[in-house]
C-alpha cells in the first residue's frame, strides 16, 4: 500500500537530493516544501513587501497562484505561470525566506496546499514541520541531519565561480537560518517524537536512499 514519508531537518542535510530519489525509487511523487516558502519570498520581494508587514502578506498568499509539477528533475515550480524553479534557490531569497516563513498567514496557508497535496498517498514530502504539523499520521517520517560543518563543506562543493561564497560565511548562513527556523514561535523545525533520526555526516546519498526505502518497505 502506498504511504506518505515525512523528511525534515535543517537545511543543507541533503532533503531534497534524497526525497527525490526515494520518491523516484518507489515511484512517488516527490513535495519540496521549501520551495513554496521560497515562492512565497520571492514574490515578496518583488512586491516591495516586508517580513514585517502581516496584513499584506496574509493578502498576498490569499491570492497566491502558486503551481508544484513534478517532473524527471524533481519539481518544476509556476508562481502566475512564470516558471521560477531557477530563481528560487537565488541568494537573496535563502537570505531571507526564514523571516517570510515565521509569518502566521504564509504557514496556515501552505500548510493548507501540502495537507491537499498529500491527500492521495505516496507522497515524499520534505520540509521542516512536515511530520509534526503538516503531516503528523505520516507514516514514515524521518530527521534528517548532519553536522554544521558537513553540511556547509556539501554546499561549498556545488559552488561555482560565479556564485563562490567562502566556507565560512556558508557555515555562518547555514547556522543563522537553522537558529531562526528553531525558535520561531509556530511550526519551528524539531524532531517529532515518532521520526527515525538519521545523521548523515558519515553517510553518502545512496546509503541514506537505501535506507529510507527499506523503511518504508518493512
Ligand atoms: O528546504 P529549504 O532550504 O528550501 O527551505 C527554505 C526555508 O523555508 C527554510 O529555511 C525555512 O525557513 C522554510 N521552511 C519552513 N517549513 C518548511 C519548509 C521550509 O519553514 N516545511
Amino acid at each position: 500500500d502506498r504511504i506518505n514519508i515525512a523528511i525534515d531537518g535543517p537545511a543543507g542535510a541533503g532533503k531534497s537530493t534524497v526525497a527525490r530519489q526515494v520518491a523516484a525509487q518507489l515511484g512517488y511523487v516527490y513535495v519540496d516544501t521549501g520551495a513554496m516558502y521560497r515562492a512565497v519570498t520571492l514574490l515578496a520581494q518583488r512586491k516591495g513587501i516586508e517580513p514585517s508587514q502581516s496584513e499584506a502578506l496574509r493578502a498576498l498568499v490569499r491570492d497566491i497562484d502558486l503551481q508544484l509539477i513534478p517532473t524527471a528533475a524533481g519539481q518544476m515550480i509556476m508562481l502566475h505561470n512564470e516558471d521560477v524553479t531557477e530563481q528560487l534557490r537565488s541568494r537573496e531569497v535563502t537570505a531571507q525566506v526564514s523571516h517570510y516563513a515565521s509569518n502566521e498567514h504564509v504557514r496556515t496557508k501552505l500548510g493548507e496546499m501540502q495537507r491537499q497535496l498529500a491527500e492521495q498517498k505516496g507522497i515524499v514530502m520534505d520540509g521542516r514541520d512536515i511530520g509534526t504539523h503538516v503531516l503528523p499520521n505520516a507514516e514514515l517520517k524521518v530527521f534528517l541531519t548532519a553536522s554544521v560543518e558537513e553540511r556547509a563543506r556539501r554546499r561549498h562543493r556545488e559552488l561555482t565561480e560565479s556564485n563562490y561564497v567562502p566556507l565560512k560565511q556558508l557555515e555562518e548562513e547555514i547556522a543563522a537560518r537553522d537558529k531562526l527556523d528553531e525558535t520561531r514561535e509556530i511550526a519551528p523545525l524539531i524532531q517529532a517524537g515518532d521520526a527515525i533520526l538519521l545523521d548523515s555526516s558519515h553517510m553518502n546519498i545512496e546509503e541514506v536512499v537505501a535506507y529510507i526505502v527499506k523503511l518504508s518497505q518493512s
